[in-house]
């Protein structure tokens, strides 16, 4: 039930302000899709088909074929990218990353951080606005689809009806497709196809877990393209944010030159000779009408600003219909538009790049001496020694095995220091280990008493595979103080 409002005048104050007046009157517009009331201000870009959107047109149809491909290929019998968190096996390009190898892992994420670093501090969010998922789905499938349904006015102009009524189910039905085909890709990634094959031919009561984490990211899809939109890079991503921290004065950015385009005002570049002062802008709101986030570039950088480049190529038509210099909004730098000097270089477009070598360097020097596997020898639990035949000092021990190969593998044990030890594997006189498997096989180590001294002995122990692959492994036995 609503109550109708009777108007009273406001009650005077002591400092002469009447209760109910603001002190601060909203802005129009708080945010960029924000009203002065609180609603949500919903954004009907217009398109601008200059030459960035057609290169950024071509970007992201190439990334959404390599997206929708890649989980379908195969390079060494394996798919090139393989998440695989239950077993916590990662395989990229043929090589699988175990959980022993988080020193690699750890290299290539650094790597991974060091190089947005520099492509940041050299291109400013060019991820934003060429390489996002959310950016390019949106601009590039969703929104397509939108002025289908409702029709423009003109090439690439506003929407001219509301969808609503069938249409309005229909278009629900066809991103909930979309979606679901989008999220069962982006799982792909982590089982592999073969085995989503498998679970969508089959009944989801079968497997109600991975049914339920795809439905679950098909409503969440559906809900970021179809509502959510610009939200996502508004509020909910901190990755915008991060990479805006990290721009600097001289990061390319898209802007709008002040000191040409100022004062701006309307009317043709042929009237300017009466008014000298006035500057290009012609304050046509092209470039706030086209803007997917619903900002206005002329009032400089900004939060919210993905760097798309709609407005570039907006201002850009207008200059050219208007016969003048483009330009106006361009990618630039902040340095070069307040016209200070401005070069590329700066310290820390030194220090990423060697920080990057170096990382990338261990990464390398590790990655390309790994082993077709891994060898570790850990203690047994219980005894620490105990006397055997012939008065040698038994440590049980067990050997961490880990074939990292695709292919089964024998292994061969031998003791190199010191040369009157003896090594054996307790359980079965075979070590073999099917392609990525991982045991712990018991082992015995043994030693003379004199091999040790204050009750510790240095060993080598030498781990052979079938293939002719060796591992060095250390390790210190611990035996008596006095002989037994
Ligand atoms: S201001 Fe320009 S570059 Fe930034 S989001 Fe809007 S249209 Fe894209
Ligand atoms: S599109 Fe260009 S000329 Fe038109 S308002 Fe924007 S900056 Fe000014």
């Amino acid at each position: 039930m609503t109550s109708k409002k009777v108007a009273r005048p406001p009650a005077a104050t002591s400092e002469g302000l009447h209760v109910g007046e603001s002190l601060l009157k909203p802005e129009e517009h708080v945010l960029a899709t924000l009203e002065a009331d609180g609603s949500r201000r919903w954004l009907f870009p217009r398109l601008a088909m200059g030459k960035f959107w057609m290169s950024r047109r071509t970007v992201a149809y190439l990334l959404i074929a390599f997206f929708t491909i890649l989980p379908h290929l195969r390079y060494k019998g394996l798919p090139p990218v393989l998440l695989d968190i239950p077993t916590r096996r990662f395989t990229i390009l043929g090589y699988t990353f175990l959980p022993t190898d988080t020193l690699l892992l750890a290299l290539l994420m650094v790597s991974a951080f060091l190089s947005l670093f520099l492509v940041t501090a050299l291109f400013g969010r060019v991820w934003c606005g060429w390489g996002c998922p959310q950016t390019v789905y949106t601009e590039y499938l969703f929104r397509p689809i939108d002025r289908l349904f409702q029709g423009t006015s003109g090439k690439g102009g506003i929407p001219r009806q509301p969808i609503t009524g069938w249409r309005w189910w229909l278009r629900g039905f066809i991103y909930l497709a979309i979606c679901s085909f989008l999220s069962h890709t982006f799982l792909a990634y982590f089982v592999g196809t073969d085995r989503l094959g498998r679970w969508v031919t089959q009944s989801p009561f079968e497997h109600p877990i991975p049914f339920l984490i795809m439905a679950v990211a098909t409503i969440l899809l559906t809900f970021d393209f179809i509502y959510f939109r610009e939200q996502t890079c508004l509020i909910a991503c901190p990755y915008g944010r991060f990479q805006s921290v990290m721009l600097d004065r001289r990061s390319l950015i898209v802007s709008y030159d002040e000191r040409r385009g100022e004062p701006r005002g309307h009317g043709k570049p042929e009237l300017k000779d009466d008014q000298p002062s006035k500057g290009d802008c012609v304050d046509c709101g092209m470039c706030v009408q086209v803007c997917p986030t619903g900002i206005d570039i002329r009032n400089g950088l900004q939060m919210e600003c993905i760097h798309c480049a709609q407005c570039i190529d907006a201002c850009d038509s207008v200059m050219t219909t208007l016969h003048m210099p483009t330009g106006l909004v361009r990618y630039s730098n902040q340095d070069s538009l307040a016209g200070k000097p401005s070069s590329v270089w700066r310290p820390r477009l030194i220090i990423y790049p060697i920080a990057l070598l170096c990382t990338l360097s261990a990464f390398s020097y590790l990655f390309l001496t790994k082993k077709d596997f891994d060898a570790k020898l850990l203690r047994n639990l219980g005894n620490t020694f105990s006397v055997g035949a012939n008065e040698l000092i038994d440590n049980s021990l067990k050997l961490s095995l880990t074939n990292r190969t695709t292919e089964a593998r024998h292994y061969e044990l031998a003791i190199l220091v010191p040369a009157s030890g003896t090594v054996r594997p307790i359980e079965s006189p075979e070590i073999q280990l099917s392609g990525g498997e991982h045991q712990f096989v018991p082992v015995l180590v043994s030693a003379a008493f004199e091999e040790f001294k204050d009750g510790r002995c240095p060993v080598k122990l030498k781990i052979k595979d079938d293939q002719g692959e060796e591992r060095i492994v250390d390790y210190i036995l611990l035996g008596p103080y006095q002989k037994p």
